[in-house]
């Protein structure tokens, strides 16, 4: 008999604590410095499953970048020229 073993979606437990409640840093738009961290280099919002960030924090800097972007501290996207 064969049978097909289901793939289980190994879930990554990775304790990776979340930045901002182990440091209580507060997330400022204006803080662009922190923000760039959380942005990839194309100027997309890193998902939280990389970046290690509780969901109530990636709700947050996910909002901040937005709000960067709208006065201009961050791209919408970056164009690499080819
Ligand atoms: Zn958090």
């Amino acid at each position: 008999m064969i049978r097909k073993k289901k793939k289980v979606k190994e879930k990554k437990m990775t304790n990776k604590p979340c930045r901002f409640c182990m440091d209580d840093i507060e997330i400022d738009y204006k803080n662009t410095i922190l923000l760039r961290r959380f942005v990839t280099d194309r100027g997309k919002i890193t998902p939280r499953r990389i970046t290690g960030t509780c969901a109530r924090h990636q709700r947050r800097v996910a909002a901040a970048v937005k709000r960067a972007r709208f006065i201009a501290l961050l791209p919408y996207v970056k164009v690499y020229y080819r």
